[in-house]
């Protein structure tokens, strides 16, 4: 039995988590972290009221009843400081907030390895995402012109999204030399063909009643491949959210990015 701890509970992501942990047979949800309720349960905070779990203000509250996971579903300055905090009390953390630089990952491995605690950090948990952007890798060997549209709901504050920028760097490391587009072209409205990575152009659409999705054009002669995912909800991510803990318990050091995980 895994036991787990859920950072940011009420949260959209954090509500899903909880569910997912109740119906796992294999984990058990032993408490929750939220800052606005620490000694509280679950039920007194009027947020899943049918739960008897205690709320911990705070990690080092949460850590006294030794959970074997922290799953952290808060935001980027909470995520980090939860992850290296975690690790320095002995708790395998998967992290799915964004905001690590090369510098964080690199010292949060060597904290991993020496501690010999799993971690991971997932900036997607959709599986279906991963499996685009490595169906993406396959394609651009052989259709080097490439343009990504992604759209998210219109509270997102970052763009391009963390998957686009990932799946052109992951293009971009494979794909035969293209130039794309006409050499002359010219936008009459600044922004028009979107941004530019190393030839690549990356559009960005930002409207309400959308969660997650993105699509990537390939163009070739007399023909056009379109690889395609869509998060129609929160519920989207947890199957990678199980996969992440799953690993985490099973292995020592820190895996930075799901698709490290899947063939
Ligand atoms: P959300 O609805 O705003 O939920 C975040 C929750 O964390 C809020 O309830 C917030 O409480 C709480 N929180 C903030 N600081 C906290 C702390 N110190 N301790 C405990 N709880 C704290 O956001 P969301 O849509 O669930 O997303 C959560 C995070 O996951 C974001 O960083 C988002 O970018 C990321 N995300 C990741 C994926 C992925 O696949 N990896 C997918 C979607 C979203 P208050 O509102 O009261 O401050």
């Amino acid at each position: 039995m895994i036991t787990v701890m859920i950072a940011g509970p009420r949260g959209n992501m954090g509500r899903e988590a909880v569910k997912l942990v109740q119906r796992e047979e294999g984990m058990k949800l032993t408490g929750v972290i939220d800052y606005k309720f620490g000694g509280k349960t679950m039920q007194d905070t009027g947020h899943m009221e049918s739960l008897d779990i205690p709320v911990f203000e705070t990690l080092d509250d949460a850590a006294k009843n030794k959970p074997d996971v922290l799953i952290d579903l808060t935001n980027p300055e909470t995520g980090k400081k939860h992850l290296r905090r975690a690790l320095e009390l002995g708790i395998r953390p998967v992290v799915g907030t964004t905001g690590f630089t090369d510098e964080d990952i690199e010292a949060l491995s060597v904290l991993a390895q020496e501690k010999k605690l799993g971690a991971v950090i997932a900036p997607n948990f959709a599986i279906g995402a991963i499996l685009l952007m490595k169906l993406s890798v396959m394609a651009a060997k052989y259709m080097p012109e490439v343009e990504i549209i992604e759209q998210h709901h219109d509270r997102k504050l970052d763009a391009p999204s963390g998957t686009a920028m990932k799946t052109a760097q992951m293009i971009s490391d494979v794909r035969p030399e293209a130039s794309q587009g006409h050499p002359e072209e010219e936008e009459a409205w600044k922004g028009a063909r979107g941004a530019d990575y190393e030839g690549m152009k990356i559009h960005s659409v930002r409207l309400p009643g959308r969660v997650a999705h993105q699509e990537v054009i390939f163009g070739g002669e007399g023909q056009t491949l379109t690889i395609r995912h869509d998060s129609l909800n929160r519920a989207s991510f947890m199957p990678g959210v199980k996969m992440a803990v799953e690993h985490a318990v099973a292995a020592a050091g820190l895996v930075y990015g799901l698709e490290n995980l899947i063939d």
